[in-house]
C-alpha cells in the first residue's frame, strides 16, 4: 500500500502530463508517478470506437439519417427495428428502402462487440460471454436466468462491463488486478444488453424465450469513473421502446466503489435506478486496504452520499460486502456496520453480503458458513434487511470479481 495518506492517483496516459483531466463531476486529482498499487481515475485515451446508433439520443437520430440522405422518419423506423424488434440485420429491415440498408448499416451499425467465447453453467441458464472490441480490448458480460416460483415471473439479469479492466485496484477483485485498459463507449455498454436481449428473444438461451428484466453494472470497471457513457447507457436501456430498450429503471443497478461526487451527480440525474455501494468494511483502517479509493472518500462520506441517493430517488440502496475469511467477517464489524446505517435513518438501505469468489493468486477465501450466518444475524439484530448474494457463475469465473477477460481461461 502507498504510504501517503492520500491515494496515489495517476492518469494512465502519461505520468508527466501537466494535469489530470477531471472525469465528469469530480475535482481534478493530484498526479503522482505511475506505479503498482495505485488508483487510475482517468482512462487512457485510445482510438475511439466507431459511432453507433445506440450512442445517439433520440433527438440526434434524425440528423444522423439526414446526413446519409435519408428522410428523418427513418430514424424511428430504425430505432423500432434495433431496440424493439432487436433486429440486427439491415437486410431484414424491410420497411427501410433496399438501396439504403447497406449504407445505414455501414454508417450507423458498425459491429462493436464480437463474441470470442461463451461459457455456460447451471444447465445453460448462466452464460458468460467474452467480447472483443474494435481495438482488440476484451470485456465480459454474464446473463443469469432465475426462474419464477409459484407462477411469479422469472428474472433475466445481465451483468455488464463499463470499462475494459478497472483502475480501482481492489485487491480481492480479478478485474482490479489487471488494471484499466480503457473506457467503453455508450453503445459498447448498451450493446452488451442488446446482445443478451437478442439471444433471449430468439430462444437461444436455456429456459425458453424471454426478455431482459434486470441489468447490473457489476461486470468489469467502475462505471461512475466513465460517467458520461455510463449514464447515457442507463438512459438508453431505460428509455421506452422504440427510443431505447425499455427496461424498467427499477431493474437497473449501478454499483460503485464510492466515488462520492459522481454518486451525488448521479442522484441528481432523476433516473430511479438502484445504487449499490461496495463497502466491504465499516472501518476506514480496513477499507483503506480493501477499497483503495477509501483514502479519498472514506466510509462516512460514502455512506452519507448513499443516504443522499436514497433521499433523492426513493430507491433503497444496497451495501455490498464481500465476506472474506478472517479479514472483514467478524460479527463486531457487522454490528458496527448496522450502527452506521441506522445512524443515518431506517428503511433506506439493505445489505448484500457476497461470499468471496476465488480469484487467481489471491490469498483470501470465503468465510466459513457459520461465520457468514453470524454476520447476517448481527445485522438483522439491528433491523437491517440482509440478503446473501448467490455465487452464480463462479465455476465459469463469471461471478462477482472474477471477470478478467483472459483470452484463455485460467483454469478448466
Ligand atoms: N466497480 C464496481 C463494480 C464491481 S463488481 C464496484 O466496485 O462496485 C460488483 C461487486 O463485486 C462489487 O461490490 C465488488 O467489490 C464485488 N467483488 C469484487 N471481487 C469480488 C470477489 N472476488 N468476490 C466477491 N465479490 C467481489
Amino acid at each position: 500500500m502507498p504510504a501517503a495518506d492520500a491515494p496515489a492517483v495517476t492518469t494512465a496516459t502519461s505520468s508527466t502530463a501537466p494535469a489530470a483531466t477531471a472525469p465528469e463531476g469530480r475535482e481534478p486529482l493530484p498526479l503522482a508517478p505511475a506505479g503498482p498499487g495505485q488508483l487510475v481515475m482517468t482512462a487512457p485515451r485510445r482510438g475511439k470506437p466507431p459511432r453507433h446508433f445506440s450512442d445517439l439520443e433520440p433527438g440526434e437520430r434524425a440528423e444522423a439519417l439526414a446526413a446519409l440522405g435519408e428522410k428523418p422518419f427513418r430514424a424511428r423506423q430504425l430505432a423500432t427495428q434495433w431496440f424493439e424488434r432487436l433486429e440486427d440485420d439491415t437486410e431484414r429491415m424491410t420497411d427501410l428502402p433496399a438501396a439504403s440498408r447497406q449504407r445505414i448499416a455501414d454508417a450507423l451499425l458498425p459491429t462493436l462487440l464480437t463474441p470470442l467465447r461463451t461459457l455456460s453453467a447451471d444447465r445453460g441458464t448462466t452464460v458468460k460471454t467474452l467480447w472483443k472490441l474494435h481495438d482488440g480490448a476484451l470485456v465480459e458480460s454474464v446473463l443469469m436466468r432465475y426462474p419464477g416460483r409459484d407462477g411469479a415471473a422469472g428474472r433475466n439479469t445481465v451483468c455488464i462491463s463499463s470499462q475494459a479492466g478497472c483502475g480501482m485496484n481492489c485487491p480481492f477483485c480479478a478485474t482490479g488486478q489487471a488494471g484499466l485498459t480503457r473506457n467503453l463507449s455508450t453503445a459498447e455498454i448498451v450493446e452488451q444488453v442488446a446482445g443478451a436481449a437478442r439471444a433471449l428473444a430468439r430462444d437461444e438461451v436455456a429456459g425458453g424465450p424471454g426478455r431482459v428484466t434486470n441489468v447490473v453494472f457489476m461486470g468489469m470497471g467502475e462505471a461512475l469513473a466513465n460517467y458520461k457513457a455510463a449514464v447515457a447507457a442507463v438512459r438508453r436501456l431505460t428509455q421506452p421502446a422504440p427510443d431505447g430498450l425499455g427496461i424498467s429503471a427499477r431493474g437497473v443497478t449501478m454499483s460503485t466503489v464510492g466515488l462520492v461526487p459522481a454518486m451525488d451527480k448521479f442522484a441528481a440525474e432523476g433516473i430511479p435506478v438502484t445504487l449499490a455501494l461496495s463497502l466491504h468494511a465499516p472501518d476506514d483502517e480496513l477499507r483503506d486496504e480493501l477499497v483503495p479509493v477509501n483514502k479519498r472518500w472514506n466510509v462516512a462520506q460514502a455512506l452519507d452520499s448513499a443516504k443522499r441517493y436514497f433521499d433523492a430517488t426513493g430507491r433503497r440502496v444496497s451495501i455490498e460486502y464481500a465476506l472474506i475469511r478472517d479479514v472483514n467477517d467478524q460479527a463486531w464489524r457487522a454490528d458496527r456496520l448496522g450502527k452506521l446505517l441506522n445512524a443515518r435513518g431506517r428503511g433506506w438501505v439493505h445489505v448484500n453480503p457476497i461470499p468471496l469468489n476465488p480469484t487467481p493468486g489471491s490469498k483470501w477465501t470465503a468465510s466459513d458458513p457459520a461465520v457468514e450466518r453470524a454476520f447476517v444475524a448481527a445485522l438483522e439484530a439491528r433491523g437491517i434487511p440482509t440478503t446473501v448474494r448467490d455465487t452464480r457463475g463462479s465455476e465459469i469465473d463469471g461471478a462477482c470479481g472474477q471477470l478478467a477477460a483472459a483470452p484463455e481461461e485460467p483454469r478448466g
